[in-house]
C-alpha cells in the first residue's frame, strides 16, 4: 500500500492548492516542501478575479488590498480598463502561503519537510524522499527539479528580450499607502515596472525585463513613479528567472506537472496564479487519466500563452513604444485582452 494517495512535490501556492482540492476530493495528501514557516518569493503579488474567486471557492480569503482592474502607462499618456463584473486583490505572498498553508493543514494534508532529489516510479505509483503515493503533481516551480528528472524537460528557446534574450523579475516593496486600486504597468525603455497595492499602507514594485536591469535605472526613466515612491523601499530585492520554462509534456506515468512546474511565459500579464490554480483544479480531476489532464492543461493555459507570448515579443520589438499609444487608441481591444486574462 503506498503512503499516500497523491504525493504534492512543492508547497508554494500551486501545490498548496493542489493539496487543498485533493483533500477536498477526499485523497489522502503529503505536501513535501523543503522550506519551513512562510515562503516569500518575487512576484507582483496580484491576484486576477479568476484566482481570487478560486481561493474564495476554497474558503481562503487572504487579506489584502483591492484590484480593480490594470493601467498601462508611458510618459506620453495612459489607458486604464476596469473588471467589468469581478475584483481581484493584491496579496502579500507571505500572506498568501500562510492562508494556504493554513487550509490545507486544516482539511489533513499532511506535509514533510524535504526535497524531491530522485523520482522513482513503482508498480504502485511512484516514490520520492522515502514518501510512496500512487500520483505525484510535480508543484515545484519555475526550475522544477521534478520535470527534469522525469525527462519532461524541453530545452530552452531564446525568449523574447533584449541582451541575452531572456527575462528575469525583480520585486521590492514600498512602504506607503497605496495611491490607485489599479495595478499599474509602467512601460520604460527596456523594462517593464508594475506596481500592485497589496496592504493599506504597502505597494509591491515588480521589474520584468532582460538580464542585469535593474529597478532605480529603469525608475530614473520613470521620474513620475520614482518620484511617488521615493525613500519609501521596505524589505529586501527578490529576484526569479529566466523566467521561460518549457516542459515537453505535462505527464510521465503517475506525474503531472503542474503550475510554474509545467511551463511558463512570463509575468507581464500577471497571470501566474490564476493559471496555476487552474492546473491544480483540472490535475486532482484527472488523477487517473492523463490524456484528460494534457487536454485540460492546454485549455486552461492557452490565452495565458498566446496572449503573454504576443505581448512579450512585441515589447522586445522595435514596436515597443507603440505598445501604450495603441492600447489608447484601442481601448475597446485593451479591455477585451485584459478581461479575457482576468476571467
Ligand atoms: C517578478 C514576478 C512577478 C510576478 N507577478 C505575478 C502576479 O502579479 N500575479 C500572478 O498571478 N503571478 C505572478 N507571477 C508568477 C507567480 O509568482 C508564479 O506563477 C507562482 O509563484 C507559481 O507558483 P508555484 O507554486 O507553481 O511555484 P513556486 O511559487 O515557485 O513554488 C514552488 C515550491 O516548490 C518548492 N521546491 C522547489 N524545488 C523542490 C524540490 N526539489 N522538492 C520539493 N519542493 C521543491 C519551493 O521551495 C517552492 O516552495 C510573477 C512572477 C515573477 C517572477
Amino acid at each position: 500500500m503506498p503512503d499516500t494517495d497523491v504525493l504534492v512535490v512543492g508547497g508554494g501556492p500551486v501545490g498548496l492548492a493542489a493539496a487543498v482540492e485533493a483533500r477536498r476530493r477526499g485523497h489522502e495528501v503529503v505536501v513535501l516542501e523543503p522550506r519551513t514557516g512562510t515562503v516569500d518569493k518575487a512576484c507582483g503579488e496580484g491576484l486576477m478575479p479568476g484566482a481570487l474567486r478560486l481561493l474564495h471557492a476554497w474558503d481562503v480569503d487572504p487579506a489584502g488590498h483591492p484590484i480593480a482592474g490594470i493601467s498601462y502607462r508611458s510618459p506620453a499618456g495612459h489607458v486604464d480598463h476596469r473588471f467589468r463584473d469581478a475584483i481581484g486583490r493584491g496579496v502579500r505572498r507571505t500572506v498568501l502561503h500562510d492562508a494556504l498553508r493554513e487550509r490545507a493543514a486544516t482539511l489533513g494534508a499532511v506535509t514533510v519537510t524535504g526535497r524531491a532529489d530522485d523520482v522513482r516510479v513503482t508498480p504502485a505509483g511512484v516514490e520520492v524522499a522515502g514518501i510512496s503515493a500512487r500520483h505525484l503533481l510535480a508543484c515545484d516551480g519555475l526550475h522544477s527539479p521534478v520535470r527534469r528528472l522525469v525527462g519532461l524537460e524541453a530545452p530552452a528557446r531564446r525568449g523574447a528580450g533584449r541582451a541575452d534574450g531572456r527575462r528575469y523579475g525583480l520585486r521590492r516593496h514600498h512602504r506607503l499607502a497605496p495611491w490607485t486600486d489599479l495595478v499599474e504597468v509602467h512601460w520604460s525603455p527596456v523594462a517593464e515596472v508594475y506596481v500592485t497595492p497589496v496592504a493599506p499602507d504597502l505597494v509591491g514594485v515588480a521589474l520584468l525585463g532582460p538580464r542585469g536591469a535593474s529597478l532605480d535605472d529603469a525608475l530614473a526613466a520613470l521620474p513620475e513613479l520614482a518620484q511617488r515612491l521615493a525613500g519609501a523601499p521596505a524589505g529586501p530585492v527578490r529576484g526569479a528567472g529566466p523566467l521561460r520554462q518549457r516542459s515537453t509534456r505535462r505527464t510521465a506515468g503517475p506525474v503531472r506537472l503542474v503550475g510554474d512546474a509545467s511551463g511558463y511565459v512570463d509575468a507581464l500579464t500577471g497571470e501566474g496564479l490564476r493559471v496555476g490554480f487552474a492546473q491544480a483544479v483540472a490535475a486532482v480531476a484527472t488523477l487517473d487519466d492523463p490524456a484528460a489532464y494534457e487536454r485540460a492543461w492546454w485549455a486552461a493555459t492557452r490565452d495565458y500563452r498566446v496572449l503573454t507570448s504576443a505581448l512579450v515579443a512585441w515589447a522586445a520589438s522595435p514596436l515597443r513604444p507603440t505598445i501604450v499609444p495603441l492600447a489608447r487608441r484601442s481601448p475597446g481591444l485593451f479591455a477585451a485582452v485584459v478581461e479575457r486574462l482576468a476571467a
